[in-house]
């Protein structure tokens, strides 16, 4: 049988997920897993869609393998161990940035490469590491086909003026704007609102991508009409080791008065600030939870904080809102992250069905509540095996 690969390459991990394709056209999960601890002592969990582990692994020695050593290793795994006859016939890639050239997913070959080489300044945590994945893929099987889905792509809808920073328009054309990203997470949410709640998907709402990394997008008809990250992932909402929002009287303070370095300012804002630089306890919402320090409660304050507060500059920009949807680690799991976001809503007519909030339930509002509040679990994955599909359903045509 035939399957498609995804693969989410990060800085330090690498998410990844097989897909089959079924004789109706439909792509069905075999197994799903990741590599983490990239750089420090990696390990290696993957599971079938019953939840049985398949492989557990680790290399308490490995901090000097990098991505193209370990993707090695996970393609000798598979070629050994094939989940039931299955075929990899082609490998999507999650690749963060797609530039102003690039709103559709795309077969990757040589010219793709060099152009999506040249916006890892744009990206610098997390481009390399996409791009890794893909010439490591190249290396390991030649003849695949690889294709590149973009998180930008899904916000190339934004009206002109959600693009545009108040800097000199030079700037603004050599690329310096606001793309927004998490958009295959976005998307996937569109497509799944559409079918469970085909009126709400048609008006103004909110998603709110709350994991690690945090963002929210405001979609009319299903589109993005607006973002909270900008042009890069460190914008918007307060995250797990990133600020966020941030004054840049900051940066050039840090620079110029406090003598930090770029380097040390980069690190500081990406990995060292958000729940854990404020809390200076976890970057792991489940931690802060659970640990009832001052500071911790602090910081998951000022995080909910700044969620309700960004939802009413995006309701702005919808001009009016119908319903928010909840998705990511923290989104789809934190019940009470989600009542306290909601009860700062409430002037905006969102009235949360606490019972069925508690319970994990689909819809989390009242009946008769003028904003809907959903709960949908998001799936890039699924997003990336998809537009592979696409794209080769193209290239056989
Ligand atoms: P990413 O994909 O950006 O690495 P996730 O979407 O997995 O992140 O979200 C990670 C966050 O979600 C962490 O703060 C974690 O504590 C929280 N989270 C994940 N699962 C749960 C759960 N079952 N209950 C509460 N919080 C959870």
């Amino acid at each position: 049988m035939k399957a498609v690969a995804s693969l989410n390459s990060g800085s330090s991990s690498i998410k990844f997920a097989l897909f089959a394709l079924e004789a109706d056209g439909e792509l069905s999960l075999s197994a799903s897993g990741k590599i983490e601890k990239i750089g420090i002592a990696p390990t290696l969990k993957a599971k079938s869609s019953d939840g049985a582990t398949i492989v557990e692994r680790d290399w308490p020695d490995g901090a000097a393998l990098g991505h193209a050593d370990l993707l090695g290793d996970l393609f000798v795994w598979a070629s050994e161990h094939p989940l039931e006859g299955r075929e990899t016939i082609a490998v999507g890639h999650r690749v963060v940035h797609g530039g102003t050239q690039f709103a559709e997913p795309r077969l990757v070959d040589a010219a793709l490469l060099s152009a999506l080489d040249a916006l890892c300044p744009l990206a610098p945590l997390h481009q390399p590491h996409n791009l890794a994945a893909i010439h490591a893929i190249a290396r390991l099987q030649p003849g695949l086909p690889q294709i590149a889905c973009f998180d930008t792509a899904f916000h190339t809808s934004k009206p002109a003026v959600a693009s545009r920073f108040a800097i000199p328009r030079a700037l603004h054309d050599q690329g310096i704007r606001r793309y927004g990203f998490h958009g295959l997470s976005y998307e996937y949410i569109a497509r799944r609102l559409a079918e469970l709640d085909p009126a709400l998907a048609a008006g103004r709402v909110i998603v709110a991508h709350l994991g690690n990394g945090a963002s929210l997008c405001a979609m009319h008809g299903c589109r993005s009409v607006d973002t909270t990250m900008g042009f890069t992932a460190l914008d918007g909402l307060m995250m797990g080791t990133r600020c966020g929002a941030l004054d840049p009287g900051v940066v050039l303070h840090l620079q110029t008065r406090m003598g930090m370095s770029a380097t040390e300012v980069e690190d500081l804002l990406y990995r060292q600030s958000g729940m854990l630089g404020v809390s200076g306890i976890s970057s792991d919402m489940r931690n802060l939870t659970q640990s009832g320090a001052v500071e911790a409660e602090e910081a998951i304050d000022l995080f909910v904080w700044r969620i309700a507060r960004e939802v009413g500059a995006l309701a702005a920009s919808l001009g009016g809102l119908d319903g928010i949807i909840f998705t990511a680690g923290i989104g789809e799991n934190n019940a009470d992250i989600r009542s306290r976001i909601c009860r700062r809503l409430e002037w905006l007519g969102v009235q949360l069905d606490e019972r069925a909030n508690a319970g994990n339930a689909s819809l989390v509002s009242h009946s008769a509540s003028p904003v809907a509040v959903r709960v949908i679990p998001t799936d890039e994955e699924r997003m990336i095996a998809h537009h592979t599909l696409a794209i080769l359903g193209k290239i056989e045509r």
